[in-house]
């Protein structure tokens, strides 16, 4: 008779511990909810003064303690000074997901320097020093970790209607960093993953389809799925590449598009 482990099991991380970056809402405060509700403690990290009007009842809705703290993820001194709060509040850490990020959809000519290196300084180099930060903290609890990476579509393909070269340089360096750390940290028992999203329905999607109303119809009818995507579709993913059910992913990345990352491929094959 075969012997299997216990899937259910694989996939508890109850009582773990975990640091979410761009926390205050968003995907971010989608996925500290998701840890919440799956008994996971948190410490959120945002450049907020203060999250959404939801983060303070979450840590009594579920029984879990829910922190969080303000912090600037291009700010060197800031945002280790804010790690290492987190390290005190939470003691043994076993997980990151890195969701600070900002867009920008801006014509390539239009794009200024201190625009281009902004996005690159939030979304590449804030991203490299919060794994840096929760690396040494591994290696100093000698616990091994996860490191989850929220990269996006526009690492994979160019969007319809979208002008976002210096956001998707940023996503593209994103989805390569995961895979150089997860080889470089191997040895550590740190694995490191990346989520893709494509289309979510979040404050960021909503001010561009406020700017520009087309954009309503590509978010909800260019996915094979035929529907934007909710913020609901990532907790299931980020559960999963946190927890012991993906011991063997690292290096991997879970494009969550309803489709549309291959879509937009096969389209360009047709056109030739
Ligand atoms: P969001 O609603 O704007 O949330 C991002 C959070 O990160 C915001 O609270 C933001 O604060 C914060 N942040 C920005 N700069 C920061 C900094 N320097 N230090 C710390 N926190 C900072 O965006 P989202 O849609 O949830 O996106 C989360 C992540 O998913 C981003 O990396 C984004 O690129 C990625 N993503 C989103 C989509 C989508 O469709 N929504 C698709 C693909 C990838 P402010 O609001 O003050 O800037």
């Amino acid at each position: 008779m075969a012997s299997f482990s216990n899937v259910k099991q694989l996939f508890d991380i109850q009582g773990r511990n975990y640091i979410v970056t761009g926390g205050a809402q968003g995907i971010g405060f989608a996925i500290v909810h998701a840890l919440a509700q799956v008994g996971a403690n948190v410490v959120a990290l945002d450049i907020q003064t203060k999250p959404n009007a939801d983060f303070d009842s979450v840590a009594k809705q579920f029984g879990v303690n829910i922190r969080y703290v303000q912090a600037d993820v291009t700010d060197e001194k800031g945002l280790g000074a804010a790690f290492q709060t987190a390290f005190g509040i939470l003691g043994t850490v076993h997980g990151l997901v890195t969701c600070a990020g900002i867009a920008l959809e801006k014509a390539f000519e239009q794009t200024s320097w201190a625009e281009c290196r902004r996005i690159q300084d939030v979304n590449v180099t804030g991203t490299y020093f919060s794994a840096q930060l929760v690396a040494e903290q591994f290696k100093k609890q000698g616990t091994g970790g996860s490191i989850v990476l929220i990269a996006s579509i526009t690492s994979h393909t160019v969007l319809p209607q979208h002008r976002m070269s210096a956001y998707g340089a940023s996503k593209g360096a994103v989805r390569m960093l995961s895979q150089a750390l997860a080889v470089e940290l191997a040895g550590n028992g740190i694995r490191v993953n990346s989520i893709s999203p494509g289309f979510i329905d979040t404050e960021m999607t909503q001010e561009v389809r406020n700017k520009n109303p087309v954009m309503v119809d590509i978010m909800n009818k260019t996915p094979p799925l035929k529907r934007i995507g909710t913020r609901d579709d990532l907790m299931g993913a980020a559960v999963y590449l946190l927890s012991d059910a993906s011991s063997y992913t690292t290096a991997g990345d879970i494009a969550i598009t309803g489709g549309l990352h291959v879509q937009m491929a096969l389209d360009c094959q047709l056109a030739f």
